[in-house]
């Protein structure tokens, strides 16, 4: 490695469909600074990419430093996209920003050189990277949100696939039958329709709507939108609500099918569930029976020798991971040019 690492900082950037957040972090992975500025998706990609650069050189005067302290910048992005390309393909949360080459455009107008990562592997890079999952030789990060994230690292690196699309797991088929649900991508029966805030949503309006007897009821039928019912459904099961309880256990039981196929085809060390769909996570009774749950379906499921030596637990970075990862990423590319240069002196 080179002398002058510890020197080196890196930007982090989380391009999501209504905010960009921008962190500045240090070799270790610590954040110097961060700041947030809203995407404004109608304007553009290139109106958005040139904030974006502003927004980098702002963090990095935030932190002291000036741009030539900064070795690079991460940029993790949704998907659809192609890495190697550094093109985004047609992103379903930035809608009209197709074909856009976002990573190079970055290049231009901020004068460093950037990574560019899927947003899924970059938030599990960060748990591997100073996280939940840190030293975890094969670690699998599910975020549950609107949809179903997911990220591989595997002995160190992302896998991101030959084609950019890999962790596109929550596109996982765990219902054949032909009227399974339907995903926002168009097609039936993937864990996302389930197991996000938005198959919690749908299953929960289903139950209202059939007349079953809940604390929810009211609640659910007085709502202003649909986002705020997942957050119902935890509140009422931490009240102990019978139906509130069932669609926890159920949404656990619908996750474990998707974790049980990721399971047997990669053999990883550690699962992590992270997002804002986790019923509360580890601070809340609810959310630690959901872990719990999670973790007993899935290994009632899988292999007896997998299941004594698997880790469930939870992401631990919340919404820093998607720039704390991009940045680490970044950091890896750092280090493996100059390991690279070092290796042809
Ligand atoms: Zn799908």
């Amino acid at each position: 490695m080179a002398q002058n690492a510890s020197k080196k900082n890196f930007v982090g950037i989380d391009l999501g469909g209504t905010n960009i957040k921008v962190g500045v972090l240090n070799d270790a992975g610590e954040t110097l600074t961060r700041l947030s500025i809203p995407t404004l998706v109608e304007k553009g990609a290139d109106d958005a990419t040139k904030r974006m650069a502003e927004a980098v050189d702002a963090a990095i005067k935030d932190a002291g430093l000036t741009p030539d302290d900064v070795a690079r910048v991460g940029l993790g992005s949704p998907g659809t996209l192609d890495l190697p390309s550094g093109m985004l393909i047609r992103p379903s949360n930035l809608p009209g920003w197709n074909f856009f080459p976002i990573r190079d455009r970055l290049a231009e107008y901020s004068g460093l050189p950037v990574t560019f990562a899927h947003d899924g592997p970059a938030a599990a890079f960060a748990e591997y990277w100073v996280g939940a999952g840190k030293g975890e030789q094969g670690l699998i990060v599910l975020t549950l949100g609107t949809g179903v994230g997911c990220g591989i690292v595997l002995d160190g690196h992302v896998w991101n696939g030959i084609h950019s699309h890999g962790g596109e797991s929550g596109h996982n088929i765990i219902d054949t039958s032909e009227n399974a649900r339907l995903c926002k991508c168009g097609q039936r029966g993937h864990l996302e329709a389930y197991a996000s805030a938005t198959g919690v949503t749908n299953r929960t309006i289903e139950y209202i709507e059939a007349e079953f007897k809940s604390s929810l009821s009211e609640r659910v039928k007085a709502r202003e939108r649909n986002d705020q019912v997942p957050k119902m459904v935890f509140e009422e099961a931490e009240n102990g609500d019978e139906l509130a309880i069932q669609i926890v256990k159920e949404t656990a039981r619908y996750l474990s099918y998707g974790i049980v196929s990721l399971i047997h085809t990669l053999d990883p060390s550690c699962i992590l569930l992270g997002g804002a769909m986790t019923f509360g996570g580890d601070s809340t009774k609810t959310g630690r029976m959901f872990l719990e749950l999670v973790k007993q379906e899935t290994c009632s499921r899988i292999f007896l020798y997998l299941a004594e030596r698997l880790r469930f637990d939870y992401a631990t970075l919340g919404n820093d991971a998607g720039y704390i990862g991009a940045a680490g990423l970044a950091r890896q590319e750092w280090e493996e040019e100059q390991a690279a240069e070092e290796s042809q002196v």
